[in-house]
């Protein structure tokens, strides 16, 4: 389908654990075991979970950051887990990662023109003088004045320094790009700022966004349609206000009941989940997310529950829906 850009297809990213004196493979961390959705053209997922659920490996992977365990990406048709290193090299270009931490992610030896402008010049796409006016265009773009082109990353603040992993990222014209928590090291009134920002030229530009987050209100407001993720796997995905109004995972629905409403007149019933997430080197058996889950029965530990839609393009793997 034309207006599909990305379609993750049962794609795994496992680490190996080494112990003994040879370092043999013991077991591996699954990170991300088995998840499937599929990214529309100028579409935003976000994704969503606890710290360790895997949205941050299932992002690099995606983007073959990490090497893939198993699965496919197809992006625009193309298996990004067949491509050469070379052929990756130009994939890359249209596809872009803007990290979490705008202070280690951007090199402090390198002015804001160099740091912007080195693919297109590693990539020999343009010469120096070209490369030069669409650093200065792409960073009017982001909000930054072209005139700090020859400034360093430690003369800008937080806010200042993620419009420049945003303006890095844009520079290549990508048609898609992977935001890993762009937002959670900024002050809450720079957020806005960024969030604004991402969604104003994603209208210009029609990329398509995967945005990751643990913030829910951050997720509601840029996304389309939202995943929740739960130790390495989807859980639930639907379209954002399908999610956010009837969430049926018991997992999607303890994540909800912790948003803060905002009229004091109505009170939402808060659901405590009990214990930490389990180690993904050694998941509960059945549904993973049963040694939490208020609603387990017999069934629940015996078997894993399936991944299905259930109308609408709403996926939710529970035994109970
Ligand atoms: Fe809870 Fe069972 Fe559903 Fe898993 S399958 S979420 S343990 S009810």
């Amino acid at each position: 389908m034309d207006d599909i850009i990305l379609d993750v297809q049962n794609l795994k990213k496992y680490f190996p654990i080494r112990g003994g004196v040879f370092q043999h493979t013991v077991g591996y961390v699954k990170a991300v075991d088995g998840i499937s959705f599929q990214l529309k053209r100028g579409e935003t997922l976000g994704i969503v979970g606890e710290s360790g659920c895997g949205k941050s490996t299932a992002g690099r992977t995606i983007l073959r950051l990490h090497e893939i365990t198993g699965g496919k990406v197809l992006f625009n048709g193309k298996d990004i887990a067949k491509l050469s290193k070379k052929e990756l090299r130009k994939k890359r270009l249209e596809m872009q990662m803007v990290f979490q931490d705008p202070y280690s992610s951007l090199n402090p030896r390198m002015t804001v023109g160099q740091i912007i402008g080195e693919a297109l010049i590693d990539h020999k796409l343009m010469d120096k003088n070209q490369a030069k006016e669409k650093v200065e265009e792409i960073m009017e773009v982001c909000g930054l004045p072209s005139y700090y082109i020859n400034r360093y990353p430690h003369e800008f603040s937080g806010g200042q320094r993620q419009r420049i992993g945003i303006a890095r990222a844009l520079v290549l014209d990508p048609q898609f790009v992977i935001c890993d928590e762009p937002v959670s090291a900024l002050d809450v009134s720079i957020q806005s700022q960024i969030i604004n920002l991402l969604g104003d030229l994603q209208k210009e530009r029609n990329f398509s966004y995967i945005f990751i987050s643990h913030d829910l209100s951050v997720v509601e407001y840029i996304s389309n349609r939202v995943a929740v993720m739960y130790l390495g796997n989807i859980v639930e995905l639907a379209d954002k206000n399908e999610i956010f109004d009837n969430p049926l995972h018991p997992y999607t629905k303890a994540l909800m009941s912790a948003i803060p409403v905002p009229d004091p007149t109505r009170k939402r019933e808060r659901i405590i989940l009990s214990g930490d997430l389990p180690s993904p080197s050694n998941p509960p058996s059945g549904c993973k997310f049963r040694t939490r889950c208020p609603m387990a029965c017999d069934k629940c530990a015996k078997e894993a529950p399936e991944y299905r839609d259930i109308g609408g393009g709403h996926f939710v793997a529970c035994h109970l829906v």
